[in-house]
């Protein structure tokens, strides 16, 4: 599950890897995942990479003056980039960039799903692309001020899921959300306009830290091409029933039918264990 940390990895080494490299040739073998028709995906041709970077969850290839990919890898896509082109047996590849180094970097994507998408866009048009356009505030470096997190959160939802809204705060997920709860020690389920100012700072504190620490990790563990599976370094998502590694009580979790909220009942609910709606499910 690419978030924020694991796209801004993504971007940073390619960006590195690819700078000025020459664009030989560009197909797209996964015909749903190129989402425009104009300009022709052969225009890249010919276009060295000018650079590649990240914005919320999307990154962003640059290509030339003039055209920028724009990709979202969904739930399953990694941007790879390899010393070869792809055999013909390759079926996991949405896109094909080569370059004329012999390098190619490919779009992939796992699992049954196509949901990974690319759409190549006349440079002034990228930040009108209702994808960019409509994203909230970068969560990270720098989500703002706490007062102006407040002002941000200020909804009658639970923070679980305003913190993975887009369109209020651009690159969290389902997976970091957890950790970041955690870290400010608040519930999933506490209301955005509940917050107060010193949980405003704890929340500013956690997802700055919890984010960036993210990326330090990879910075120091991950080389290209990025893997086919990435482990994450998370502390609370997916480690339900071990105990918590500040307090040492057991990780509850409340299980929905895409996603699992995890979070430490000690820490974060005073002592309440939310209702876990698979059980009451099943229970009915
Ligand atoms: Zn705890």
């Amino acid at each position: 599950m690419p978030e924020l940390p694991e796209v801004e990895i993504t971007a940073r080494l390619l960006d590195r890897a690819l700078d000025g490299a020459r664009i030989e040739y560009a197909r797209a073998p996964g015909i749903n995942a190129l989402k425009t028709f104009e300009p022709p995906l052969a225009s890249l041709e010919g276009e060295p990479v000018a650079a590649v970077a990240r914005r919320g969850k999307h990154l962003i290839v640059r290509a030339g003056a003039e055209l920028a990919l724009l990709i979202h890898l969904m739930s399953a896509g990694r941007l790879q980039l390899y010393d070869k082109p792809a055999g013909p047996r390759d079926r996991s590849s949405r896109l094909l960039l080569g370059l004329d180094d012999g390098r190619e970097l490919r779009l992939r994507e796992f699992g049954s799903k196509q949901a990974a998408w690319v759409k190549l866009l006349r440079a002034h048009a990228l930040a009108e692309d209702h994808a960019l356009a409509s994203l909230g505030a970068e969560a990270w470096p720098d989500p703002g001020s706490a007062q102006q997190l407040r002002e941000l959160l200020d909804a009658p939802r639970p923070l679980h899921s305003l913190l993975r809204d887009q369109h209020v705060i651009a690159g969290i997920g389902r997976s970091w959300v957890d950790e970041i709860l955690w870290r400010a020690r608040l519930s999933p389920y506490k209301r955005g306009a509940d917050l107060e100012a010193g949980e405003a700072e704890r929340l500013r504190e956690a997802i700055v830290h919890t984010l960036g620490g993210a990326v330090e990790h990879y910075r120091r563990t991950v080389a290209l091409p990025i893997p086919d599976k990435l482990p994450m370094p998370l502390l609370v998502h997916r480690h339900q029933d071990e105990p918590c590694p500040r307090c040492g009580a057991t990780l509850q979790a409340v299980h929905f039918e895409d996603y699992v909220i995890a979070y430490c009942p000690a820490c974060q609910t005073e002592g309440r264990v939310l209702k876990d709606r698979r059980l009451s499910r099943l229970l009915r």
